[in-house]
Parts: C-alpha cells; sequence; structure tokens
C-alpha cells in the first residue's frame, strides 16, 4: 500500500500524474520513442510546453502583459534573478522565515534592501502585519507559504502603487487567487505544481528591462519570455509533470481544491486544538492549510508518537532540521483520508499516553 505522504518536498503528486509520466518514459506522442530523447525543437515537445504555458495563462487568468515561464535552477535561482531583474535601486522585504532570508541575502548583491518587518526574534511563528512600504522601492517582496514554520499570508499587504514580489512555492494553485495583484510571481515545481527540475515564474512584462544593468541572456526573464522557456535545453520531463499536473487542477478546479484543502487543514487544526498532547507552533489567524507545524506537550514521547505514525504507514511528518517537531504538508495531492488517518493516529496516542 501506498504511504500517506505528508512530505514537504518533493512532495506527493497525484497519482494520474506519475502514471503518464511513466508511459511517456517509454513512448510519447505517437513518436515510437521516450519524451527523453525527443527534440525540445520538434514539433511534439513544442505543443507539449505550448500547453502548459497556456494552462498556467488560463487557470490564472493572465492578461496579455503577463508571461509565464519555467526555468531551471529552483525556487533558490529566483532569489537572485529577481533583483537582478527588477532591483534599479532599491527593493523593500518582509522577513518571514528561511527562504525569505536567502532571498534578502541575494537582493543586497544588487541594490539597497530595505527589510520593512520580520519575525525572526519570535521564531518566525507569525507574519507580521504593521509596516510601511517605502513608496520609492521597485518592488515589495512577500512569501506567502513559510513552508518551514506553517505560517501563510491570508491577505495581501497594502503596499501602494509598489509592485508585489510573492514566492508561492508551497501554495501556488492551492486556491484561487488574482495573479495581478502582483507583479511577479514564482514558485518552484516541487510542492504543489509537479516534480523537482523547474520553476514556474509568472512576471509582468511592464516591469522588465528598467534597471539598465547588463545581464547575461540566461539570467534576463525577456529572452526566456521570447523563447517561452526553450532559450537552452529545457527540462522537458519536468515541464511535463507540471503541465499534467495543471490538466489535473484543471479538472478539479480552484475552488474545489480550495475547499478540500481547507477541510483537511480544518480535521487537523481541530485535533491540534483540542487533543491536549499536542501543541500548534504558528500563530492560529496565520496558520497555513498547507503546512502544519505542532509540538507535542511532552517532547519526551516524540519517539513513540513517531513510531505510532510510521505504524499507520504515515511518512514524513518529521518538522524541518532546523525547527524540530512535526509538520504534516497537506498540499493539493493529498487525499483528506490521509489527514484523518493521522488524526486517528494523535487519537490513538492520546489514549494510551494521556
Ligand atoms: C522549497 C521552497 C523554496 C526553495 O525551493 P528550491 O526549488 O529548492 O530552490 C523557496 N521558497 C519556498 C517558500 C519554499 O517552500
Amino acid at each position: 500500500m501506498r504511504p500517506h505522504n505528508f512530505s514537504a518536498g518533493p512532495s506527493i503528486l497525484p497519482q494520474s500524474v506519475m502514471q503518464q509520466m511513466s508511459e511517456a518514459l517509454i513512448e510519447f506522442g505517437g513518436s515510437g520513442l521516450s519524451i527523453l530523447e525527443l527534440s525540445h525543437r520538434g514539433e511534439i515537445i513544442e505543443s507539449m510546453m505550448d500547453e502548459a504555458h497556456k494552462l498556467v495563462v488560463e487557470l490564472l487568468n493572465l492578461p496579455e502583459n503577463y508571461a509565464p515561464i519555467f526555468l531551471s535552477g529552483g525556487a533558490t535561482t529566483q532569489f537572485a534573478l529577481i533583483p537582478c531583474n527588477l532591483l534599479s535601486k532599491k527593493a523593500a522585504y518582509t522577513n518571514t522565515g528561511t527562504w525569505s532570508t536567502k532571498a534578502i541575502a541575494n537582493a543586497k548583491l544588487y541594490g539597497e534592501v530595505e527589510v520593512v518587518a520580520s519575525s525572526e526574534n519570535e521564531g518566525f511563528i507569525r507574519i507580521p502585519k504593521t509596516y510601511e512600504v517605502p513608496q520609492d522601492a521597485d518592488y515589495f517582496y512577500i512569501t506567502s507559504n513559510n513552508t518551514i514554520y506553517g505560517t501563510q499570508l491570508h491577505n495581501n499587504p497594502n503596499a501602494g502603487n509598489v509592485p508585489l514580489v510573492i514566492d508561492m512555492s508551497s501554495d501556488i494553485f492551492s486556491r484561487p487567487m488574482n495573479a495581478t495583484d502582483y507583479g511577479l510571481i514564482f514558485a518552484s515545481a516541487q510542492k504543489n505544481l509537479g516534480p523537482a527540475g523547474t520553476t514556474l515564474v509568472i512576471v509582468n512584462k511592464d516591469l522588465l528591462g528598467k534597471t539598465g544593468r547588463e545581464m547575461p541572456p540566461m539570467f534576463n526573464y525577456l529572452p526566456h519570455i521570447k523563447k517561452q522557456s526553450a532559450l537552452n535545453t529545457p527540462p522537458v520531463l519536468a515541464i511535463y509533470g507540471c503541465l499534467l499536473t495543471l490538466r489535473w487542477i484543471k479538472e478539479q478546479g480552484l475552488e474545489n481544491i480550495e475547499k478540500v484543502n481547507q477541510a483537511k487543514a480544518n480535521l487537523l487544526y481541530n485535533e491540534i486544538d483540542e487533543n491536549p498532547m499536542f501543541v500548534g507552533k504558528a500563530t492560529k489567524e496565520d496558520r497555513s492549510i498547507m503546512n502544519a507545524t505542532f509540538l507535542l506537550e511532552n517532547p519526551n514521547l516524540d519517539a513513540e508518537f513517531m513510531k505510532m505514525a510510521q505504524d499507520a504507514n504515515i511518512i514524513g511528518i518529521k518538522g524541518h532540521r532546523s525547527v524540530g517537531g512535526f509538520r504534516a504538508s497537506m498540499y493539493n495531492a493529498l487525499p483528506l483520508e490521509s489527514v484523518q488517518v493521522l488524526v486517528n493516529v494523535m487519537r490513538e496516542f492520546s489514549l494510551k499516553f494521556g
């Protein structure tokens, strides 16, 4: 039996996606060849790539001036490419966790960085909300979902006329959203969108080409947009995995996906709140519907709880190595039944040790 996969990333994907990917490894598009053997300049791969881009446009209702591109190098590479492409003089950032800390360090290589808010002193258990965004900033950088700490931005900050740049690596396509609220959206694939190896960047083209900075073409968003993500050899299999996941998302519908995600999160958080053996980590109002972080009231029993979870065929609930405790990631493809199994284990645990 397949384990109940609560891993934070790489993480669970729809079974049908993995099935179709494995078929494409043997034969793809009526070519008689594996998807791995086909030229990225040939018609079969070009039309696959085209559909992937078009589905992003369709699902997010992107207007003409927004372009989606699939790049390599993970979200971490975007920490550098964003300031490289958008930072002329100064950028504003919020620091809400490990990933934004890294993004800030990268941006400092390109210009002035004003960190307008940080929850670092409190161990990143909440999202700061009271701050002013300097109106002379080229962009304001936020993280939609802090995968490691289990906090999530539930409302956009007021940034005035400053374009928002948002890291949605761990919650993109988890709910309907208004893409035009943002100047740039990015997400590494391996949490909610597909296999590791590609990163989706969606950018308002009106913001590009303004810094006067000379950039190698691979670091410059414009040539990638012009070549529809095939400036060099793209990670074709990873993008195909994204395409299949995007088709699945379209079939389910974003409203429905949000409902199921909310139901999963409610089920788990109710248990965390009602069961005296468990303590939630993130501030309630900032809790993530994707990654729930929690501790045992008595950490001496951590190994016992882990063992009971393992016996129930649950994997991936150990907290990030930097913070400890437990983390249950409930990405789109995780069924409600898996969360029910985890909740049952939590109840059993409190009967046995409470
Ligand atoms: C996982 C993650 C990253 C890093 O992604 P890579 O693809 O490993 O570079 C960045 N930001 C967030 C919010 C993440 O969850």
